[in-house]
């Protein structure tokens, strides 16, 4: 799939002839093409699209861009040479280029050598992508679908004595044997006291009985993320554990309630943070309750409190409150939902009642 039609559509809306693509995420967006760092450049035009690569990659490039006309760059003819002859081809004053991505050294080279204004329109691309269509729906469910199989399998390794690092690796290594390409991020596992982090990092430490495990863990496959969270019990809870998990499900059902199009990213959060916030546990909801999902793992639109605009249909967003008690433990459950203009769907099918092991 390729979103070049889609670029060229909005080129109007930003007062711009075409627009420069030279981040990663972007350009996989734009051409569907997942190449590595900085090579490669997309260059979408109001009548031709161009895309411009070197020797490592022109290969794959041409088996696999479409809807491009595709050059290598050569010694004395890189990208600012290449991106001059069509920006004087097609009569190019405008350039749209990624400003909240673009190194200030890359910047300050194409604003020298190329023979054109630059103007910053990241925003083009966050809109667009915001909202997901039919392939990347599908594509997100696929990745969702390979960090569940991984799931079910892991529950069987978390037990007394295992080290949260032994089930951060064979989680990765499921999500790999299940078809993943990669990691959608380092996956966390923390468990008893080193739950209360929310991002911590899986370390030495063995699981002990009466532990929360909490796993956050996604894979790409075809270049989407997925991102999910469970936290299981081992062996028993007490009755403050049993209480913060069941405040935590019932905050997270209550976001996925709300969430719909037309909603404000505030409000889908503040359904949440009511519910933990009347429970006594609001000082320990310390993050948002989700953030969009995508080709990145974090992009844009947010469910924060900070978030007032409104979300779009076809918006993939997480649903993902937490309890953090410092010293103590932790409790985070983590779902992927798609906005409808009626509600949203959960893409995220794995069971999440308290399970203890
Ligand atoms: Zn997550
Ligand atoms: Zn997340």
């Amino acid at each position: 799939m390729n979103h070049f039609a889609a670029i060229r559509e909005k080129l109007n809306d930003y007062g711009i002839d075409a627009m420069l693509l030279t981040c990663a995420a972007n350009r996989y967006y734009a051409s569907g093409f997942a190449s590595t760092g900085t090579d490669g450049v997309a260059f979408i035009t109001r009548d031709q699209t161009y895309y411009f690569t070197d020797f490592r990659y022109i290969e794959a490039a041409n088996a696999q861009v479409k809807d491009a006309v595709i050059e290598m760059t050569k010694s004395g003819r890189g990208y600012v040479t290449l991106l001059n002859e069509a920006i004087e081809k097609h009569h190019i004053k405008r350039i749209g280029f990624e400003d909240a991505y673009m190194t200030v050294a890359e910047y300050n080279i194409y604003r020298d050598k190329l023979n054109c204004e630059l103007v910053p329109a990241t925003d083009l691309l966050t809109r667009l992508r915001m909202v997901k269509d039919a392939d990347e729906l599908e594509t997100l469910v696929a990745a969702q679908r390979i960090a569940e199989r991984a799931l079910e399998e892991i529950y069987n390794d978390i037990r007394v004595g295992v080290t949260e690092k032994e089930i951060a690796a064979r989680l990765t290594y499921l999500m790999l044997h299940y078809g993943a390409e990669n990691m959608s991020f380092d996956p966390i596992v923390v468990s008893g006291a080193n739950g209360s982090m929310p991002h911590g990092v899986p370390g030495e430490k063995t699981i002990a009985d009466g532990d929360f495990v909490t796993m956050d863990f996604g894979c790409i496959y075809r270049g989407y993320c997925s991102d999910m969270t469970r936290t299981v019990a081992v062996g028993h809870v007490t009755e403050e554990m049993n209480r913060a998990y069941q405040t935590v499900l019932r905050a997270q059902l209550a976001g996925i309630e709300r969430a719909k199009a037309g909603v404000s990213g505030h409000d889908i959060d503040a359904a949440a943070r009511d519910i933990i916030t009347a429970e006594g546990y609001g000082k320990y909801f310390g993050h948002s309750f989700g953030h969009g999902v995508g080709v990145e793992i974090h992009e844009a639109p947010n469910a924060s409190p900070n978030y007032k605009g409104m979300l779009p249909a076809g918006a993939v967003i997480s649903a993902e409150p937490g309890i953090y008690l410092p010293g103590r433990f932790g409790v985070r459950i983590e779902d992927v939902i798609v906005l409808r203009e009626d509600g949203c769907d959960n893409i995220t099918k794995a069971p999440k009642e308290l399970l203890i092991l």
